[in-house]
């Protein structure tokens, strides 16, 4: 993911809404709700890093493109490729994917869209150590772990279709911005901005949920130390943009995962973050972003698997398979 500020607390904006489901079983019985495999998929995330960096024009980002396509191939009722090519601020052109797949039925209520991006940046420029900011990340989180959850959330949607369509979605070239890159987002977001403006019909969401960065462990690594206002422990406080274009849908999210009491969602205002969930907004389409912006480790060489915890991946999978599960 990109950038973020810190804005001034409105804690007013965020009142506590009550379990805010759209229904629930047949005849009132609550819905049932697949299992989340947790160590299936955190082997979804070691799969990804196996591949080595995913940057644009790597062959790890070839392979792991491939094995990604497979992989929803396997288990969408369709899979959509959706193929391009950009310069990025680190050089190109490359080809691009962005990797689509649906689930549950074509039409029948809201189209919900569950993303994250795929690629990889190609430079550890928030290493401490300045020998090693020209390196690429492994993205085990910033960019593995999106993915991770929500390709174990489709082996699901496989065993037990959703009642509502589902569409799931893997973005290419998000994090090869910088600050000095082009307007409107320096350069990043490059797959979802693509998305947006050839959006196939079978493929337009009503609503957005994203992840990024959402398997951080809470250890402390004294070599990265903490990010500026951060701490070593996994949370995710409110997006400040999701909050102001989807309060319903945050609601929604924040009340699930209250209900299975899944602490690492924290219902409090975080950070305000430029991410693959901006093109969605801007376009008029309501998204929200589930990010732990602050990670330690966020772009510096240390984003690996060993600074990842099984137990966020979880928290995450669950909180958003009852979530679907609960729409019908
Ligand atoms: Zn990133």
């Amino acid at each position: 993911m990109r950038t973020a500020q810190r804005v001034a607390l409105l804690s007013s904006l965020f009142l506590i809404a009550g379990w805010t489901s759209c229904g629930s079983g047949t005849r009132g019985e609550p819905p049932v709700v697949p299992q989340f495999d947790t160590a299936r998929a955190f082997q979804f995330l070691l799969d990804q890093v196996a591949f080595g960096v995913r940057a644009p024009g790597t062959p790890g980002h070839d392979q792991a493109e491939a094995y990604l396509f497979g992989k929803l191939q396997e288990t969408a009722r369709q899979a959509i490729k959706q193929e391009f090519s950009a310069t990025t601020s680190f050089g190109g052109p490359y080809d691009f994917a962005n990797l689509i797949g649906l689930y549950g039925p074509a039409a029948g209520g809201k189209k919900l869209m569950l993303c994250a991006h795929w690629d990889t940046r190609p430079a550890a420029d928030q290493d401490p150590d300045p020998n090693r900011r020209d390196q690429a990340i492994l993205g085990a989180n910033d960019g593995g772990s999106g993915v991770a959850v929500l390709l174990e959330m489709a082996q699901a949607f496989k065993q037990s279709p959703p009642k509502i369509p589902v569409i799931v979605a893997f973005w290419d070239a998000e994090d090869s911005g910088n600050s000095s890159g082009p307007a409107p987002y320096s350069g990043y977001l490059l797959g979802s901005q693509y998305f947006v403006k050839h959006m196939p019909a079978e493929a337009t969401p009503d609503e957005v949920i994203l992840l990024d960065m959402v398997g951080g462990d809470s250890l402390p690594n004294t070599r990265v130390g903490t990010r500026p206002g951060g701490n070593n422990t996994f949370d995710l406080p409110i997006e400040r943009n999701s909050n102001a274009a989807a309060p319903e849908l945050v609601d929604e999210v924040y009340s699930a995962a209250r209900k299975l009491g899944n602490t690492a969602f924290k219902q409090q205002p975080g950070y305000s973050v430029i991410d693959d969930h901006m093109p969605f907004i801007n376009a008029g389409i309501p998204a929200i972003d589930l990010i732990e912006f602050d990670y330690p480790e966020w772009h510096t060489t240390d984003d690996t698997a060993d600074h990842c915890d099984q137990d966020s991946l979880r928290q995450v999978g669950e909180t958003l398979l009852q979530v679907v599960y609960a729409r019908n």
